[in-house]
Order: structure tokens, then sequence, then C-alpha cells
């Protein structure tokens, strides 16, 4: 939590009990929820936060760098308070996201930019499956 207080103090942001629960709850999960489902989960402690507040409060931290806004192809988008760089996977019968933390996105940008002749800045790899409850 030292790392939020600081980053917002060097950004002159104003860290926000609301941006501070959205914050902490992503900490507290790697279910990758979307904006509704951190609204519902944070409803009981914080009734009068909106939506909208919620989605403010993502879009800060995400602007910040402490979250990552993931969008595996579904209507809206899913939030991760692991921003280091990793793959995701879903799986097709429950919907459920998970993370890949062992492959190397430094070993596929090379591979690609050997392949197009571009320098190649970022990319976004996202799995797809049957997880292990559903196979
Ligand atoms: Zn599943
Ligand atoms: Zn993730």
């Amino acid at each position: 939590m030292e790392n939020i207080t600081s980053i917002f103090r060097e950004k002159k942001l104003k860290l926000t009990p609301q941006r501070l629960a959205v914050y902490k709850y992503l900490m507290s999960t790697n279910e990758h929820p979307s904006a509704e489902i951190i609204y519902k989960a944070l409803q009981p402690e914080y009734p009068t936060m909106s939506l909208a507040t919620v989605y403010k409060a993502l879009k800060t931290l995400v602007e910040v760098g402490l979250v990552q806004e993931i969008n595996v192809g579904e209507g809206n988008f899913r939030y991760d308070a692991n921003s280091h760089e990793h793959a995701h996977i879903q799986c097709i019968n429950c919907s459920k996201v998970s993370d890949l933390q062992n492959i190397s996105f430094t070993t596929l940008n090379r591979t690609a930019e050997e392949c197009s002749e571009y320098k190649v800045l970022s990319n976004r790899i996202f799995f797809y499956g049957l997880c292990k409850d559903c196979q």
C-alpha cells in the first residue's frame, strides 16, 4: 500500500478512499474482475459509491500504471493489479481469466520483429481454452 500512496503523492493526485478501496480489492483477487464486479463487491462497505466512481478510480489507477486494463475480446474490460507484463488465458466455458506468468514477452517480441522487420513496442497475448474445472 506504500506503493500507491507514494505514486499518488508523486503525481499530485488525491488518494480518495474510493480509489484506495478499488485498488485494495484488485490486490486481493486474481480473478481479473470487470468494473461491475468490483462495484458490486464494494457495495456493502461503500454503499454510496457509484459505478461511475469505480470507472473513474480504475481509469486513474490505469493511468498511473498500478493497474492494467485487459480485454480478452469480451464487451467490457477486466482489471488486474498485477501491472507487470504477463499473458492471460480465458476459459471458453466459465469465462474465468487466469495469469500466465512464465511466457517470455521478450522472446515473443523478438520473434515478431524477425518475422515483420518492425520494431516491436508492445503486445497483448491471450490464450483460450478449457480450465481444469471445465475439462
Ligand atoms: Zn472453466
Ligand atoms: Zn493478469
